[in-house]
C-alpha cells in the first residue's frame, strides 16, 4: 500500500492533507468509531473546499462593498417586502434564470439589497458578478473598439447572477443602448440579472434615448422578473441627521 500521505497527495485532498495529523490525534483522543472519523476528515476536506471556492467567487465578483440580508433594517424601509426578500434568499429565481429590479430614490439600500442577494448566491456555489452601469458601459465599449466584443460578451453571459448598479443615472446613447440590448438578449431565459435604477420604468425610454429599445429591454427583463420598489427615506440621511443630532446635544 502507499504511504497515507502520499495517497492523500495523490487523492489532491490538500485542506485533509494539513490537518490530518491533528485530525488522527483527536480521533484518537476522542475515541472516535471508524465511520465518525471517516465523517470528520472528510468533512475537514469539504469545508476547505467550500471556502476556498467561497472567497474565489466572491473575489470574482468585485463586489464594492459586502451586506448581508441580516443586515437590513426592515423595520426603516417598510416599504420592502419581508417575505419577497425572504422568497429572492432562497434563490428559486437563479435556478430559474429570473430577473430581480430595485427600484427606488438614492440611499434607500437598492445595492444593499442586490450585494446580499449576490453574496447568498456565492455561498451557494453560484458564479456572481457585479458591475456598475458605467463600468459595464466602458468596458463593453473598450471591448467592441478592441474587437474582442464576442469574447466580453461571453464572460459577461457567463455568471449565474450579474448585478447591474444604478441604472439611469447616466443616459446612453444609441450604440451603448444597444449594447446592452444585446447584452440583456444574451442572458435572457438562461442565467439572472438583478437591475437596481432610481428612475421607474415609465422613465426608462430617456434613459436608453429611445423609446423602441426601451421597450425590448424591459420586455426582456420583466418577462420573468420580482420587481422590488422601495419607497422612502435615504438610510444615508437618516444617519446623518442621528448624527447632527448627538452633536447637536454636545
Ligand atoms: P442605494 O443603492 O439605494 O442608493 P445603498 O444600498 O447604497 O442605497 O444604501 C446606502 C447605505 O445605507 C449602505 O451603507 C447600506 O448598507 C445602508 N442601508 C440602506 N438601507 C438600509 C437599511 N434598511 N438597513 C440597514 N442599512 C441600510
Ligand atoms: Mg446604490
Amino acid at each position: 500500500m502507499m504511504e497515507l500521505q502520499t495517497l492523500v497527495e495523490k487523492l489532491k485532498l490538500d485542506y485533509l492533507s494539513d490537518s490530518l495529523d491533528t485530525l488522527c490525534e483527536q480521533a484518537s483522543k476522542k475515541d472516535l468509531g471508524y465511520r465518525e472519523f471517516l465523517h470528520t476528515a472528510l468533512s475537514s476536506e469539504w469545508a476547505g473546499r467550500h471556502q476556498k471556492g467561497l472567497e474565489s467567487r466572491l473575489k470574482q465578483a468585485r463586489l464594492p462593498w459586502v451586506k448581508s440580508l441580516e443586515q437590513f433594517d426592515y423595520s426603516f424601509q417598510p416599504s420592502v417586502d419581508k417575505k419577497v426578500m425572504r422568497e429572492l434568499s432562497g434563490l428559486g429565481f437563479i435556478e430559474r434564470a429570473e430577473n430581480v429590479v430595485l427600484l427606488g430614490p438614492p440611499g434607500v439600500g437598492k445595492t444593499h439589497l442586490a450585494i446580499a442577494l449576490a453574496v447568498k448566491a456565492a455561498e451557494a456555489g453560484h458564479r456572481i458578478m457585479f458591475l456598475s452601469l458605467e463600468k459595464l458601459m466602458t468596458t463593453l465599449k473598450k471591448a467592441q473598439q478592441e474587437n474582442r466584443l464576442e469574447r466580453q460578451m461571453q464572460l459577461l453571459v457567463y455568471p449565474k447572477l450579474l448585478v447591474l448598479d444604478e441604472i439611469g443615472y447616466l443616459p446612453m446613447n444609441r450604440e451603448e443602448a444597444s449594447l446592452f440590448f444585446r447584452l440583456v438578449t444574451r442572458r435572457y431565459e438562461k442565467a439572472s440579472t438583478i437591475l437596481t435604477s432610481n428612475k421607474s420604468f415609465s422613465d426608462w425610454g430617456e434613459i436608453f434615448g429611445d423609446q423602441v429599445i426601451a421597450t425590448a429591454i424591459l420586455d426582456r427583463l420583466l418577462h420573468h422578473a420580482t420587481t422590488v420598489n422601495i419607497k422612502g427615506e435615504s438610510y444615508r440621511l437618516k444617519e446623518k441627521r442621528k448624527a447632527g443630532l448627538i452633536n447637536s446635544k454636545k
